[in-house]
C-alpha cells in the first residue's frame, strides 16, 4: 500500500507453520506491528527486532485497550504515513473483531487489506483429529460466541442450535460453557452427545478434554483448563480417539 495504509494480518492459532505466506511476507517487512495477546511469541520472533511493536492487548475481562483506542491508533500511524501490520489470532474476521477496525478504516478513508488465517475451529479440529464435518455425522458447522460484551446474556436462538447433524463450535465459551451445555440440553440436545473442549490448539501447549455435552463442563473443570479454549460439539467427536495424531511434544514450537 503506497502512502501507508493497515494490514489487518490473521495468525492462525499458533502454530506458526500455519502461518500463509502473505502474513509471513508483510510480519518481516512490517514498519509497525500491532498485536494482541493471542498473538504466540512464536510468531513475533519473526518480526525483525527494528520494526515497532505495539501492544494492544485484549483479555476477556482487562480491556488493556480499549477497541476505540485501538482504531484510533491504526488511523495516526497511518497519517504519519506508516505501513501497520495489524496481527490477530486466528482469522481476523471471526470474532476477532477485524471488522470493527476496517469498519473505522473504511469511514476515515484509510487505505487497508485482511488477510485471512487459520481460525481456532479449523486448527482444533484437525490438531485434536475432530473433523467438523463427515459424511453421515455432520452436514453443517456452527460458530458461536459464549461471551458477550458486558456480561449481556447470550441470546442464542437455542433452538436452533439443536440439529444433530450441525457440528457446534463454541469460542470464549470457557466461563459459560456449562450454562451453554445446559441451555442446549434443555431445548433437546442429547445430554450423551459427544464433546470436547482443546486448549492452545496447534501448539505445545495443546491440551484436549474429551467428554459428552453432560459431563464436559465437569472435565475440564477437574483438568484445570485455562483460556484459550473452544469446544466442539456433535457426532464429529466421536472420532477424535481414531483419528487424533498430533503429539504436543513434538509441536512446531516446541523448541
Ligand atoms: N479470531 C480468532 C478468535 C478470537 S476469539 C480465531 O479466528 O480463531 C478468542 C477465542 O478463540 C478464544 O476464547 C478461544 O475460544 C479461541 N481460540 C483462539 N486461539 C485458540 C487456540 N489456539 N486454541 C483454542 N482456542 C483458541
Amino acid at each position: 500500500m503506497r502512502g501507508g495504509g493497515v494490514y489487518i494480518v490473521g495468525t492462525g492459532p499458533g502454530d506458526p507453520d500455519l502461518l500463509t505466506v502473505k502474513a509471513v511476507r508483510l510480519l518481516q517487512k512490517a514498519e509497525v506491528v500491532v498485536f494482541d495477546r493471542l498473538v504466540s511469541p512464536e510468531i513475533l520472533n519473526l518480526v525483525p527486532t527494528s520494526t515497532t511493536r505495539i501492544y494492544a492487548g485484549k483479555g476477556p475481562r482487562n480491556h488493556h485497550m480499549q477497541q476505540e483506542q485501538i482504531n484510533e491508533l491504526l488511523a495516526s500511524l497511518v497519517r504519519r504515513g506508516c505501513t501497520v501490520v495489524r496481527v490477530k489470532g486466528g482469522d481476523p474476521y471471526i470474532f476477532g473483531r477485524g471488522s470493527e477496525e476496517t469498519e473505522y478504516l473504511a469511514r476515515h478513508h484509510i487505505p487497508f487489506e485482511v488477510v485471512p488465517g487459520i481460525t481456532a475451529a479449523s486448527g482444533g479440529s484437525a490438531y485434536a483429529g475432530i473433523p467438523l464435518t463427515h459424511r453421515g455425522l455432520a452436514t453443517s458447522v456452527r460458530y458461536l460466541t459464549g461471551h458477550l460484551r458486558d456480561g449481556l446474556e447470550l441470546d442464542h436462538d437455542w433452538q436452533s442450535l439443536t440439529d444433530r447433524n450441525t457440528t457446534l463450535v463454541v469460542y470464549m465459551g470457557l466461563t459459560n460453557f456449562e450454562h451453554i451445555a445446559g441451555k442446549l440440553i434443555a431445548h433437546g440436545l442429547d445430554s450423551a452427545m459427544p464433546a470436547a473442549a482443546i486448549q492452545n490448539a496447534t501448539t505445545f501447549r495443546q491440551r484436549r478434554v474429551l467428554g459428552t455435552l453432560g459431563n464436559l463442563a465437569i472435565r475440564v473443570r477437574e483438568a484445570g483448563l485455562s483460556a484459550p479454549v473452544i469446544f466442539i460439539i456433535g457426532r464429529v467427536v466421536s472420532l477424535a480417539d481414531m483419528l487424533n495424531w498430533f503429539r504436543s511434544d513434538t509441536a512446531a514450537d516446541r523448541e
